[in-house]
């Protein structure tokens, strides 16, 4: 019924034609958000050694085994065990030492006895070290011991590759004592505007000029997606400006390039004759809404995106499109936003593309309600600002029930 290529049709096209990036080294201080590029296996075990879980008094189990309120254990106490003391003595039969919580559990000894089921209070632990202690509470073999290798073992596999880092697995790796990994390249993405109705926020404007909004957007966009950006700023609506502002595309080593505006079908389609004399370029209707034309292409050796020029479909656009074709170049699978069932508070309708229809989305209960935010227009900012979530429309669709359920992206806070 219709000649549109479908998002996901589109989505997957434009991944293919992607490849990681190469591999670089990377301090374990700048590695969050990075994707690895290696398989880390265990250097050493996590712990290193067998250690105490709590403060308390290293025992042998045997020798409490009989401990309660009533008949406490007494047991001379042969030695402090502070976290980091780098070598400990035997515990002989019969005897406790006090150990802190972190501290090596001493050969000999096979269980903690906590402060609380001693004689001792909490507080009393940086005390001068007692003669003796009372033992409250029998234990057993094993009580408050963390094993060497509990968390991981020396030799297994930590992190695999193509594992994306967050705060979690950098400890992880700072645990295992790695001071570096290999992780992807970040891409390298410029972004270059182009109309002659453009000018920059802060200077004034004149009858017929608006300010700039999508390159700003956009290279924000980059950043967050864990891309370095290259703003290219506002191209005029001439061609030799564009191919040179596409060149230094080139020398700042571009992975990706992305245009807004400029390749509708329209007089001033530079960005496209651009492209074509020095690349290809291809053009895509995709069933979306907002963001029909998409183009893509290679400016000389360069991966281009041509998104449309209204903002809201720039912002639909590059979620749906460019964060993909960032993605694959860290090696990583697509993903969208996350998606939440929604309740639509008020009836709908669409032109049957599946479209992304701004909204407030909140919770009820166990629930989300979505309300559709009045102005759709592409060309409408304040609306995409007020929007926490965009519903989403299926294909097809060209009318939708209040109280009907729907998908919804979330949006980034
Ligand atoms: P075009 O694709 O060049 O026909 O542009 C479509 C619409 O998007 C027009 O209303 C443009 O003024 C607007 N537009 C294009 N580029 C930008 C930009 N960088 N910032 C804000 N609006 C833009
Ligand atoms: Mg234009």
């Amino acid at each position: 019924m219709n000649d549109l290529m479908s998002i996901a049709e589109a989505r997957r096209r434009l991944f293919e034609r992607f490849r990681p990036l190469p591999h670089e080294k990377v301090p374990i201080g700048e590695a969050d958000g990075r994707v690895l590029a290696e398989d880390v296996s265990a250097a050493i075990d996590l712990p290193p050694f067998a250690n105490s879980s709590v403060d308390g008094f290293a025992v042998r189990a045997g020798d409490v085994a009989s401990a309660s309120a009533s008949a406490p254990v007494r047991l001379p106490v042969a030695g402090d065990i502070p976290a980091g003391a780098t070598h400990t003595t035997y515990l002989a039969e019969g005897q406790a030492a006090r150990i802190m919580t972190g501290a090596p559990l001493p050969p000999g000894a096979d269980a903690i006895v906590p402060v609380e089921a001693t004689n001792f209070k909490r507080t009393s632990m940086g005390a001068p070290l007692p003669a003796e202690v009372k033992v409250r509470e029998a234990t057993s073999p094993g009580a408050n011991v963390r094993k060497a290798g509990l968390d991981v073992l020396a030799g297994s596999l930590a992190l695999a590759h193509g594992t994306s880092l967050r705060p979690q697995e950098v400890a992880l790796l700072a645990a295992l004592g790695r001071s570096h990994v290999l992780a992807f390249r970040r891409p390298r993405v410029a972004v270059l505007s182009t109309g002659d109705e453009l000018v920059e926020p802060g200077s004034s404007l004149r009858h017929g000029q608006i300010y700039e909004s999508n390159a700003i957007m956009l290279v924000a966009m980059v950043r967050r997606a864990g891309g370095v950006a290259i703003d290219l700023g506002i191209a005029r609506d001439d061609l030799q400006e564009i191919v040179t502002r596409l060149d230094w595309a080139l020398r700042e080593g571009a992975d990706l390039i992305i245009t807004s505006a400029g390749v509708s079908v329209g007089a001033f389609d530079l960005v496209r004759a651009a492209i074509e004399q020095n690349g290809a370029i291809e053009f895509w209707r995709v069933d979306l809404r907002p963001g029909k034309p998409l183009a893509f292409g290679r400016y000389r050796d360069v991966p281009i995106l041509g998104l449309p020029g209204n903002p809201v479909s720039s912002f639909v656009t590059f979620e749906l499109f460019a964060h993909a074709a960032m993605r694959a170049l860290e090696g990583r699978s697509p993903r969208e936003l996350p998606r939440v069932s929604v309740t639509l508070e008020e009836a709908v309708t669409s032109d049957g593309r599946e479209s992304y229809l701004r909204a407030q989305v909140r919770r009820e209960g166990r629930e989300f309600q979505a309300r559709v935010l009045e102005k759709q227009a592409s060309s409408v900012l304040s609306s995409l600002a007020a929007a926490n979530g965009l519903v989403i429309i299926p294909s097809g669709v060209r009318e939708v029930a209040a109280g009907a359920h729907l998908d919804a992206w979330l949006l980034e806070e």
